[in-house]
């Protein structure tokens, strides 16, 4: 059989987040790291292609996932899916409209639907307003991200600002009549002359009606919730086997630690919980500015630390003190300079005998994956809604077995880096 599903995601840990979704739903699944040079790999139902173009400039954004896409073309996918965060994160300048745009362009069809809701973590989508948890978007904590700050809800209006053509809406009337109703509205926007529908959805069920809706178009971007019905399109078309087991991770051992790079509110109370029980190193932007060797001192702390417990390494802070040290070294040198060295950090550990690491932050996940010369990952059990375990794709490069949780920022419940353990295989 062919690799069926083709997704490109504009993150790391988005990517997991996505590949666990279709691992769950029974596809057999790898993710793999930027845009791959080799075939593609056996006994694979759905590949998605992390790359790290959330918050690149447009035109490379662009360029990559085309790329990517001629890639997964080749490789026979039958269907594309373009994936970004479940909290719409892009500035007006895009990266999710014009990465949209150029794929739809790329693949000849004038339509595609955009449906960030993942229900499971809370983000539900109503009349085309976002909400997280009980709030809307630009009231939540994601009016605070320190790359991409979100201030408006209305999903039509920040994708319009992004986009060339209209933008409509498939709003909860329609979406509760089920498919059939779904598709239907689809067709209407487009025969309006909308490029795009943003779609209401508050539960998993509202998940499956928009996957089964979405089984014609040949392109559909969204977050992972969507994916969770889109198999059973393959399956109905005699594509994709009942597989039971679709998520069988090798065998791996080693030291455990975490690495935490986000600042969002889920990942600062997980840290919270886990320096209340483990051993904790923290990583001051401010230090590394001056140029102090906070990496050394990070490994030695840690040489001296690892045993049978986990440890934590973080950056994670306050939205204040965030502010305070992106107003003194600028945004862009903040993020930098914190991921380069967290990514230095994990280097170390893996040197020092770690062999299961969970990290925290997309961003920061790019960046450990990146330094650890990973290739591809083969998505394991979750352990949260929207983070599996995976392994690495063992390369050159990596001569230990490595199980690995990337984990994106807001996910997670507030004992992840303690629980997360023993869903290892
Ligand atoms: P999330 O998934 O929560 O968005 P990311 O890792 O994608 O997390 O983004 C968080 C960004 O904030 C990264 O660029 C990281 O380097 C940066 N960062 C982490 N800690 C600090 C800090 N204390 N001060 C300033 N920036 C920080």
């Amino acid at each position: 059989m062919t690799v069926l599903l083709g997704c490109i995601a504009d993150d790391f840990t988005g990517g997991t987040d996505l590949a666990g979704m279709l691992v769950k739903a029974g596809m057999r699944t790898v993710q793999l790291i930027g845009v791959p040079s080799g075939p593609p790999p056996d006994n694979i139902d759905a590949i998605v292609i992390a790359l790290k173009s959330r918050t690149n400039p447009a035109v490379d954004a662009v360029a990559e996932s085309l790329a990517a896409l001629r890639w997964l073309q080749q490789a026979g996918c039958r269907q594309f899916y373009a994936k970004y965060c479940s909290t719409f994160d892009s500035t007006p300048q895009g990266n999710i409209g014009p990465v949209a745009d150029a794929l739809m362009e790329a693949l000849g069809t004038d339509f595609t639907i955009a449906c960030p809701a993942f229900p499971a973590n809370g983000r539900t989508i109503y009349k085309g307003y976002l909400f997280i948890g009980n709030e809307l978007l630009n009231e939540s904590g994601m009016r605070n991200h320190p790359l991409t700050p979100m201030h408006d809800a209305s999903l039509v209006r920040v994708l319009q600002q992004q986009v060339s053509g209209k933008v409509g809406l498939a709003d909860y009337s329609v979406v509760e009549q089920g498919a059939d109703a779904i598709a239907a509205r689809f067709a209407e926007l487009r025969t309006q002359g909308h490029r795009y529908a943003i779609v209401d959805a508050v539960s998993n069920d509202d998940l499956m009606a928009i996957g089964a809706a979405c089984a014609d178009l040949p392109l559909v971007t969204g977050g992972s919730g969507i994916a969770l019905g889109l198999p059973d399109n393959f399956r109905r078309r005699g594509l994709l086997a009942a597989h039971t087991v679709a998520d069988r991770l090798p065998a791996t051992g080693g030291r455990r630690a975490v690495i935490a790079g986000s600042c969002s509110v889920a990942t600062q109370k997980q840290v919270a919980a886990m320096r209340a029980v483990a051993s904790a190193f923290h990583v001051d932007p401010l230090q590394l500015a001056r140029g102090d060797n906070v990496v050394a001192a990070a490994l030695d702390w840690a040489a001296a630390n690892l045993g049978e417990q986990p440890v934590l390494v973080y950056a994670t802070a306050t939205p204040e003190t965030v502010r305070a040290v992106q107003a003194q070294l600028g945004v862009e040198r903040a993020g930098t300079l914190v991921e380069e060295a967290l990514a230095a950090i994990a280097q170390g550990l893996v040197r020092l005998g770690v062999g299961q690491l969970i990290v925290a932050g997309g961003e920061t996940s790019g960046a450990v994956v990146k330094a650890l010369g990973i290739t591809g990952l083969i998505i394991g059990p979750e352990i949260d809604p929207g983070v599996p375990w995976t392994a690495a794709l063992q390369n050159q490069a990596t001569d230990m077995p490595l199980a690995l949780a990337l984990k994106s920022g807001n996910f997670g419940s507030e004992d992840f880096f303690i629980k997360a353990w023993s869903r290892l295989p």
